[in-house]
């Protein structure tokens, strides 16, 4: 699912990620790029106007941190406006009543009852104690198909009695009920088309049964045609939400994409093949990563525009400008450093930068722990003036750092060098530097 799709993005997103300054034009292109690589994976019209013109106002207005690249914000809109798109917050199941009734339904040959199976067999792995049972009143055959995928995931199966699907499912939750299950799964009958008959069955049992979850189990490869089932069912039983089978097969994902915004069911899981462990829950925010394949640059942004403490980028940089930018607010830039992870942390995260393992263990915080131990063994006024540090000054900052004279003269240096390129910098350029260091 999404191969292509994700290939697509990927590139626009790769090609964005460098850039220093995004024009609207620039802009204008990208989303356009986009917008075609969305059409082409069969994802629904208006979800790819909704995405466009979410990402342009976002875009538009969005703050660039200063320690950011326009690119890397644009990327990490892209992710939260398609994260979204896919239903948002991840939901678990709500299995807070004893038991709780999962009920299924889906057209003929989606992958309903495989699904019954996968769902068991996952639930069951979580420790809840789960029971299967079908409702299909006309085809004991479907009921048959149920029960030896049941004995293959290990998990009970109950016959409800009755003649109705109604009747067969309250037997069956009672049943449930008095063996102490937890969670019943509840696989209704299926047809070749939506008709009202399955729709009126669904709906007696629905109510029947008060059903905890009601999940729309869905073939992601009819694409579009997924998305007007799902109306008609949730038209007629309010589902909570939907399973999308066989996304193995499905290399567009358009479905997938579009299902949660064009319907209001959300994906809670998906099919990821015909084994029964090719089953796993859907996590908007994760798939918006995985289709953009730009999960490092999500997680630089997130963590700048949740560190970066503009207020004091603002203060550093008035400093810089009145060139009192001293030794104090030097150890506290490296502070902010180390908050984010360090510097092996940062490394990792910045974009084009694909450092191996070993180069990262080798990466040190070390110096910047040891640069912070020598500034606050400084007094106020050998901060503000460090021409003030003589030699025996320097012995004195040495022995209450627990470090050595060598390394305050290296230190000296390195911010004597830094104060030099402010002076040069002043201005708007060096506000900018300094909000990369801050962040
Ligand atoms: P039902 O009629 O809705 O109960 O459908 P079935 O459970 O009998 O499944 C129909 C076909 O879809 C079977 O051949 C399944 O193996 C296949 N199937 C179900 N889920 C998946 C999936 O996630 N991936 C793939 N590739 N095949 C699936």
């Amino acid at each position: 699912m999404f191969n292509r799709l994700s290939e697509k993005l990927g590139d626009i997103a790769h090609k964005l990620r460098g850039s220093a300054r995004i024009s609207e034009s620039d802009l204008d292109d990208t989303l356009r790029e986009m917008r075609l690589a969305l059409l082409e994976a069969d994802v629904a019209l208006p979800v790819v106007r909704h995405l466009m013109s979410e990402v342009r106002e976002q875009a538009l207005g969005a703050e660039v941190a200063r320690s950011l690249q326009p690119g890397q914000v644009i990327i990490k809109i892209l992710h939260d406006v398609l994260a979204d798109v896919l239903g948002g917050q991840r939901r678990d199941l709500d299995l807070s009543k004893i038991p709780s009734v999962v009920l299924l339904c889906g057209l003929q040959g989606a992958g309903k009852t495989t699904t019954a199976g996968k769902l068991a067999k996952l639930l069951a792995s979580q420790g809840k104690k789960v029971a299967l049972t079908s409702v299909d009143a006309t085809r004991p055959a479907a009921r048959e198909q149920l029960q030896v995928l049941a004995s293959q995931v290990d998990v009970p199966y109950i016959e409800g009695a009755g003649a109705t699907a109604a009747a067969m499912a309250a037997s069956a939750v009672n049943e449930a009920g008095r063996s102490g299950y937890h969670v019943l799964i509840l696989d209704t009958a299926g047809r070749q088309v939506v008709d009202d008959a399955l729709m009126e069955e669904i709906r007696e049992v629905a109510e029947q049964v008060r059903a905890s979850e009601r999940l729309l189990v869905l073939d992601a490869m009819t694409g579009q045609t997924a998305l007007s089932i799902a109306e008609q069912f949730h038209a007629a039983v309010t589902m909570t939400g939907c399973i999308l089978t066989k996304t193995d097969a499905d290399v567009r994902g358009g479905a997938a994409l579009s299902v949660a915004r064009s319907t209001g069911v959300p994906v809670r899981y998906i099919g990821t093949g015909e084994k029964i462990d090719a089953f796993e829950a859907f996590d908007p925010d994760r798939m918006a990563g995985r289709i953009l394949g730009q999960g490092d640059v999500v997680g630089l942004v997130e963590k700048i525009q949740s560190s970066v403490n503009q207020a004091q980028a603002e203060k550093t940089a008035a400093k810089i400008n009145k060139g009192q930018f001293d030794l104090g607010d030097f150890a506290e830039q490296l502070g902010q450093m180390q908050n984010m992870g360090g510097m092996a942390g940062m490394l990792k995260m910045l974009p084009g930068v694909k450092l191996p393992q070993e180069a990262l263990a080798q990466v040190d915080d070390k110096p910047i722990k040891r640069m912070q131990a020598m500034v606050s063994s400084m007094t106020l006024k050998e901060r503000r003036y460090p021409r003030v540090i003589n030699g025996s000054r320097k012995k004195r900052i040495a022995a209450g750092s627990g470090t050595s004279v060598q390394e305050i003269n290296k230190m000296l240096k390195q911010f004597a060098q830094m104060q030099k390129m402010m002076k040069k910098m002043k201005g708007s350029k060096g506000k900018r530097m300094m909000a990369q260091m801050a962040g």
